[in-house]
């Protein structure tokens, strides 16, 4: 499909027939990117207010908490919000009826979530939020030169997705320029098709799981095979960490930039790298904090969690709302000159963490590395007690010695602390999450 016809015809008439504003979202996100810092906080103030005392009025749920903590949302910055308190899951679920206005222009339209941990969440989003996660999203695109229409290859697994009919959505892909491979089923045969798809699509944009991707190409480099994507300008992967290892693998099979995003279902278009590798926030639809075990904001360069607020979620509010997500706070501005906020780096789910006896978080790789670099294991599962002791399920290839385990669990509290009791278990299997996935790292409960 000519990606002319698809940008100025198509789109604006599914749009339309949704009732969804996003292209003039997207243009006052085009103007405010290029807006002082000052300005643009004065806009999140403002729309914050506005949400504040919209929830107020039409959401029995947040009023209460509202006029519990004395609260006036007509009033409230960014900084006040503060008093009021954080919004779990578990609220979610127990009070999802007085969280919605029914009334929002477009209506509520329910969304699932597995979420990474597997803890299942329903939750409503209306047309206006979503208008301003999908622009958020086209203009982090257009960073990278890419504009709406043009052929996007998608690696990606989200249920939501691949729940719609067949033919609809082959209809829906050839008419917005989109081609959908499942992320879900890797195996060698799937992934033959899915690089011949590559090479018969010729996408200009690749959206994709980290290490999704990662796997197709270490596949077809096993197999001899090259890759063949002309058109390519850029890659876009989310949904989980995206480590060094994986960056690697991509860059040097595309030779184009490869650039992440953060967000989620339920916490839409949160922040994305721009062509110089930050995280930039997107100010002008969310307020970020990131927060220690106390709830105080984390110094620059230090590990919090993330708690966000959706500026354009009136349907279903999500004011100060735990993500379980951890990143890192930047210091500094973006030397691209874009105004917003900067995050260094996105570190994964709070329950991928781990503890250190001397009261510090230790990301998960730090044992991971530990295991995957001890000979003769096949498999292992780390998972650390509200005692901070370890419990280590390992899948040996062949046989271990002693004198290995205890090397492996030397090397564990080296990571973690000296004091620590390592128990290491030698098992011929072990079994996935409740959500399917193998994690390899289990952190303690969350406080
Ligand atoms: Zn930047």
């Amino acid at each position: 499909m000519n990606p002319t016809l698809v940008k100025h015809v198509l789109l604006p008439v599914h749009e339309g027939i949704l009732g969804r504003g996003t292209l003039g979202y997207l243009r006052r996100l085009e103007e405010s990117q290029h807006w002082s810092r000052r300005r643009l906080a004065r806009l999140q103030a403002a729309k914050l207010r506005r949400l504040l005392t919209h929830a107020h009025r039409n959401c029995p749920f947040y009023r209460e908490r509202m006029d519990a903590a004395g609260f006036d949302p007509t009033h409230a910055g960014p900084a006040g919000l503060k008093r009021l308190p954080l919004l779990t899951k578990a609220d979610i679920r127990a009070h999802i009826a007085d969280m919605c206005d029914r009334s929002v222009p477009g209506g509520l339209h329910p969304f699932n979530t597995g979420g990474s941990t597997g803890e299942p969440l329903q939750f409503f989003t209306c047309r206006g939020r979503q208008a301003s996660d999908q622009a958020a999203r086209a203009r982090s695109r257009r960073w990278f030169g890419i504009d709406l229409g043009q052929r996007e290859f998608y690696l990606w697994g989200s249920p939501v997705e691949l729940s719609l009919q067949d033919r609809a959505r082959g209809l829906r892909d050839r008419l917005t320029n989109h081609r959908l491979v499942s992320a879900f089923n890797m195996t060698p045969a799937a992934m033959q098709a899915a690089l011949d798809e590559v090479r018969r699509f010729d996408p200009v944009h690749i959206f994709a799981y980290p290490s999704s991707l990662a796997r197709l190409l270490c596949f077809a480099r096993e197999c001899g095979r090259r890759i063949e994507a002309p058109s390519l300008r850029a890659v876009f992967v989310s949904g989980e960490v995206f480590t060094r290892a994986d960056r690697a693998v991509i860059e040097e099979a595309f030779a184009v930039p490869v650039a992440d995003g953060y967000g989620s279902r339920e916490g839409g278009f949160v922040a994305h790298q721009c062509p110089m590798g930050s995280y930039h926030v997107t100010v002008e639809s969310h307020v970020v904090e990131l927060l220690d075990d106390k709830g105080d904001d984390v110094h620059p360069g230090a590990l919090g969690e993330i708690v966000l607020t959706h500026l354009d979620a009136f349907g279903m509010p999500f004011i100060r709302y735990r993500t379980g997500d951890m990143a890192r706070r930047g210091a500094e501005h973006c030397p691209c000159g874009r105004p917003h906020d900067v995050i260094t780096s996105i570190e994964g789910r709070r329950t991928d963490m781990l503890r250190t006896t001397s009261g510090g978080l230790a990301h998960g790789l730090s044992v991971i590395y530990v295991l995957r670099d001890a000979p003769g294991i096949a498999e292992f599962k780390v998972t650390q007690a509200p005692s901070l002791d370890l419990d280590v399920q390992i899948v040996p290839r062949g046989k271990l010695s002693p004198p290995q385990i205890e090397g492996i669990a030397r090397g564990l509290r080296r990571q973690l602390g000296e004091s620590l009791e390592v128990r290491i278990r030698v098992v011929d299997r072990i079994p996935p999450d409740p959500s399917g996935k193998h994690r390899h790292v289990v952190g303690p409960p969350v406080p």
